[in-house]
């Protein structure tokens, strides 16, 4: 195995998708014939993931779970960012609506929105949504400045990232909110090893208020 040779999407077209969809529901439909109706009756997912928009992280598979039980909100680099009516209107709806239990933000090592946002090269847009990471680089500026391996770096500041997004969560008045009404809802951090396909989990998680930023707190 050469470990510079990156996965082969070559056979993958508009139709392979269409065919892909249709072996699909045929397997499905072998295993459980009534999949497709009981999914149809509505969800009741425990957990809402953030993760990152990468084609290598998704988050049913490297969880083995199926349709129907995860909430999934995707964006470039996994992030919380208090402004976004995307984000927020997910979470609202997750904890309020569907009642999940647990918030997971789920970073991955490797991330080209982090790596981007360590340097200094413009990619266009995207680097104005890169701009909370240099925020979460400016926040750990000491312990970031004593890592001197480059790859060690970003790794370090992947996790931070994951960390720093997860404190985000906590600061929504959504979550604060649910932990005031004792709604049992758990946030976590973790972070995927795209070279071995494990999760370490950051061991950061909160299930209320009382360890947070005072400056951060409603009442
Ligand atoms: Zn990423």
């Amino acid at each position: 195995m050469c470990a510079a040779k990156i996965h082969d999407t070559s056979h993958i077209t508009y139709e392979s998708l269409l065919e892909g969809n249709q072996q699909f529901v045929a397997d499905t439909l072998k295993i459980d014939p009534d999949y497709f109706t009981q999914l149809s009756n509505g969800q009741k997912p425990p957990v809402l993931w953030i993760g990152c928009a990468d084609s290598r992280v998704p988050a049913n598979q490297i969880t083995n779970t199926k349709p129907g039980e995860i909430f999934v909100h995707r964006n470039i680099a996994n992030m919380v960012v208090h402004s976004d009516m995307n984000m927020l209107s997910v979470l609202d709806y997750a904890v309020n609506v569907l009642g999940v239990k647990h918030v997971i933000v789920c970073g991955h090592y490797g991330c080209g929105g982090v790596i981007a946002a360590s340097g200094h090269e413009q990619n266009g847009l995207v680097d104005n949504w890169l701009r909370h990471i240099k925020d979460v680089i400016r926040l750990h500026a000491a312990e970031l400045e004593a890592i001197t391996d480059q790859k060690e770096k970003v790794d370090r500041l992947v996790e931070l990232n994951v960390i720093e997004n997860v404190h985000n969560l906590t600061a929504t008045s959504i979550v604060q909110n649910a932990w005031k009404n004792g709604k049992d809802l758990s946030v976590h951090g973790w972070v995927y090893t795209l070279s071995t396909g494990f999760i370490k989990d950051l061991k950061v998680s909160l299930n209320s208020s009382q360890n947070m930023d005072s400056v951060f707190k409603f009442r």
